[in-house]
């Protein structure tokens, strides 16, 4: 893993079928991203090139997925996919009880609903946006336990996702454990930048919360990736396949919410899944109201056949070292050229730090907005912001939150792009790491209410 190997990592498939894409002139680009308000959300998405917004449902399915796609049994109840799907979810992850959901976040919504009760505090590594939204929604806390390293961006911790055990213990004290449904354990951590947990960090945490009664839930969305890092870099599972790992993780938590978008190589779906046989109980008649029928919860037969077969997919060494491998092999590309980026490298995508990037603009000037808007404008890539725009507004103050990490975010779907597709990536970043210091900030004209950063519309200062 020290020395890149640019073999190392070579897929293992070939291509069969390909999209086209539409090829633009810088010109072209400018007019498409200056009439998007210099927002990449508002960018048609023929006039990408390539698409790094997010790695959610835009990854390849495989011969075989495609092949499943046809053994779709539609019955409105107890569809042969269905059983598959619970099949391939015993085998691979190993709980008792399925519940599928349209994506994540419909399980996120049951399982906050069924566990949590007003004036609760559900302790996490970091919060992700729906997931605390839900948890919300239901009436508790959300509780960042997450260790310091992770909100530092140089800092090379190789399991920043860990939990900080004295945090976790000391919301117990404050809060009593009669308070704490459960504990919400992601891997990897999304907004950390794709940072994997340790399986000695899980088992303690185990340790602590058993100890308590206090379960423990997984967002398990990108458990394989997160394997994959433990097989890397932990004592005692280099020889232990992705497989193995995933179900040890599985094995030390008491249920999960999946989307099956991300790891599963799905373009929809996703899951709840418990141990608890009270709690699926009244999951299974909660998911009736929200998603669908317990046997298919917003999900079609098709999509359910290939989610059971993008999860065996998902957990193949060769597959996750190539996954891995790749966005490894960007992160070291952007490196070697001395660009700003999170460290370590994450599972899912690359990280550029955008205040170190461009030091000469405030940060109410937009720096990873208007380096996304660049990136597109050099090369056709759309990538995202997560600063300031996306941290949106104190509701009591009317000011802008201050994030201290201001990124553009390079996700990288899953089987999608080529090596070459990674070389025009950080050569594009290194043309405009080049000029950076011509680059202007924006102003924003236009700001919707909510979750501004999707429509939010901007023009150059
Ligand atoms: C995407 C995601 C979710 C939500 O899943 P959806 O399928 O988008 O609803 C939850 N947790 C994490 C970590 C995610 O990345």
């Amino acid at each position: 893993m020290s020395k890149l190997d640019k073999r190392s990592w070579a897929e293992p498939f070939k291509i069969k079928m390909v999209e086209l894409l539409k090829m633009t002139t810088e010109e072209q680009r400018e007019k498409a991203i200056k009439e998007a308000g210099y927002n990449t959300f508002l960018l048609k998405s023929e006039d990408v090139y390539i698409d790094l917004l997010t790695d959610s449902g835009t990854s390849a399915m495989s011969d075989r997925q495609w092949s499943g796609m046809m053994m779709g049994d539609e019955a409105y109840a107890g569809s042969r996919n269905f059983y598959n799907l619970d099949a391939a979810m015993k085998k691979y992850y190993g709980y008792k009880y399925l519940i599928p959901t349209h994506q994540g976040r419909g399980a996120e919504n049951i399982l906050s609903q069924v566990m949590i009760k007003k004036g609760d505090i559900v302790p996490g590594n970091m919060y992700f946006t729906t997931t605390r939204l839900h948890q919300e929604l239901a009436g508790g806390t959300f509780v960042d336990v997450i260790i310091d390293e992770a909100h530092d961006s140089e800092n090379p911790h190789p399991f920043k996702g860990n939990i900080d055990l004295n945090k976790l213990e000391a919301v117990i004290k404050k809060y009593g454990a009669n308070k704490i449904p459960y504990v919400c354990v992601a891997v990897t951590v999304n907004l950390a930048g794709g940072q994997p947990v340790s399986m000695a960090n899980l088992k303690e945490v185990r340790k602590l919360t058993q100890k308590h009664d206090i379960k423990i839930m997984l967002d398990m969305t990108r458990i394989a990736e997160n394997a994959y890092f433990i097989q890397q870099r932990e004592k005692g599972y280099a020889r232990k396949s992705i497989a193995a790992i995933v179900k040890e993780i599985c094995s030390n938590t008491d249920g999960a919410t999946f989307s099956g978008k991300k790891d599963a190589l799905v373009n929809i779906g996703g899951f709840l899944v418990l141990n608890d046989k009270d709690a699926y109980e009244e999951a299974s008649n909660l998911v009736v109201v929200y998603e669908g029928l317990h046997t298919y919860g917003g999900m079609a037969g098709r999509d359910m056949e290939a989610m059971a077969i993008g999860i065996e997919e998902s957990v193949q060494d060769e597959h996750m070292k190539a996954r891995v491998g790749q966005v490894l092999y960007l992160g070291e590309m952007m490196k070697k050229a001395e660009i700003p980026i999170v460290q370590p490298t994450g599972g899912h995508g690359v990280f550029i730090d955008a205040k170190k990037f461009l030091p000469h603009l405030k940060q109410d000037q937009f720096p990873a907005q208007v380096l996304a808007a660049e990136l597109y404008a050099d090369a056709g890539i759309r990538t995202m912001e997560r600063g300031i725009v996306s941290a949106g507004r104190n509701a009591k103050t009317g000011d802008h939150y201050f994030p201290k990490l201001e990124l553009v975010r390079l996700t990288i779907p899953r089987r999608v792009y080529t090596q070459a597709h990674m070389d025009v990536i950080a050569e594009s970043v290194e043309r405009v790491y080049e000029r950076r210091t011509k680059i202007k900030g924006l102003k924003m004209i236009y700001e919707p209410k909510y979750l501004r950063f999707f429509q939010a519309r901007f023009s150059k200062l």
